[in-house]
């Protein structure tokens, strides 16, 4: 089999990329109101039926193929809704040494033992996760952490995404999800498109995103081993640091990104797709990098002289 593959983007044949994230179904049983994944613009067309997407022995080939090629470690399993496709998920997870599903939760979890990483999606309490994420999700997530057996064994983070509208009431989520299974949290923070001012989930500069990253420090503070933001990850994302971190992207070299687009993948300008502002990016994986980063003496996010 040849690799299904449609190599655009940020992308080089010969280039060594430690992580990959996959979408393996553009199929998924939820609309989210700011998913990026199906943004216009991104690689995200789908058959109407998810039996006519790639075949799953074409996607674990191609993937076997580009890990071999790009000596990749760690493999982020992605949608639309990745638990939709668990039989291709079974086989795929042996493919790579360290593998993470990122679920919006609504499927009960597969047991893949303890060297997997379940990262569920949430936004908020319940009012706000469901005013996103659509009725009764909130609730038919925790039901499915509830349910776990005693003996699951591979572990469970929940992430949200901090957005200019929920951000003052992540408090309220952080307490009820301590009181369940989940190991720990992160927080993302939104990633706009290009340009994007008229969304009210959107800051208009990294400066009115501070009272933002405030919060979340200071939910560090007090629940220091719950929330797994470095402390240091947070102060990047405050001027001047973001703007240095955003222009080298920390992510951009490090993660192969494969979107699905008909029987191929293509690769977007990033792991977040075509379409982004990066100056005003607040992912997760670019700042927990880029204090990854600093900590082995890779890099001086004081420099001024750092960044493009
Ligand atoms: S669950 Fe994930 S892929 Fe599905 S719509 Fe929501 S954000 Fe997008
Ligand atoms: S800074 Fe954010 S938006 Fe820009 S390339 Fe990196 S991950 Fe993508």
């Amino acid at each position: 089999m040849s690799i299904q593959a449609n190599i655009t983007g940020n992308y080089s044949e010969s280039a060594q990329y430690p992580s990959a994230a996959v979408n393996i179904t553009n199929h998924c049983n939820l609309q989210c109101r700011h998913c990026f994944v199906f943004r216009e613009g991104n690689p995200n067309e789908a058959p109407a039926s998810i039996r006519d997407e790639m075949a799953d022995d074409v996607m674990l080939d191609t993937l076997e193929k580009l890990r071999d090629r790009h000596q990749i470690k760690q493999m982020l399993w992605m949608g639309g809704e990745p638990m939709l496709k668990p039989k291709l998920l079974k086989k795929g997870v042996r493919l790579f040494q360290q593998n993470t599903i990122t679920t919006n939760g609504t499927a009960p979890l597969i047991d893949f033992g303890e060297d997997l990483l379940y990262v569920i999606s949430m936004d908020g309490p319940e009012d706000l996760n469901d005013a996103i994420r659509g009725d009764g999700v909130y609730r038919k997530v925790l039901g499915n952490i509830e349910h776990l057996p005693p003996d699951f064994g591979s572990q469970v983070q929940v992430q949200t995404v901090v957005t200019r509208r929920n951000h003052q009431r992540m408090e309220e989520l952080v307490s009820s999800i301590m009181q369940t299974r989940v190991g720990w949290m992160t927080f993302s923070f939104m990633v706009p498109k290009n340009g994007e001012l008229d969304n009210p989930d959107v800051w208009g500069t990294n400066e009115e995103r501070v009272e933002a990253v405030q919060t979340i420090m200071e939910l560090k503070r007090k629940y220091p081993r719950f929330i797994r933001n470095s402390m240091r990850h947070l102060e990047l994302m405050m001027p001047p640091y973001a703007e240095r971190v955003t222009s080298t992207c920390p992510a951009l070299q490090s993660v192969l990104s494969l979107y699905l687009e008909g029987d191929h993948f293509t690769t977007p300008f990033c792991c977040y797709g075509n379409d982004v502002d990066c100056a005003r990016c607040g992912a997760w994986v670019v700042f927990h990098r880029a204090d990854r980063m600093e900590r082995a003496g890779l890099v001086d996010w004081e420099s001024e002289t750092q960044g493009g």
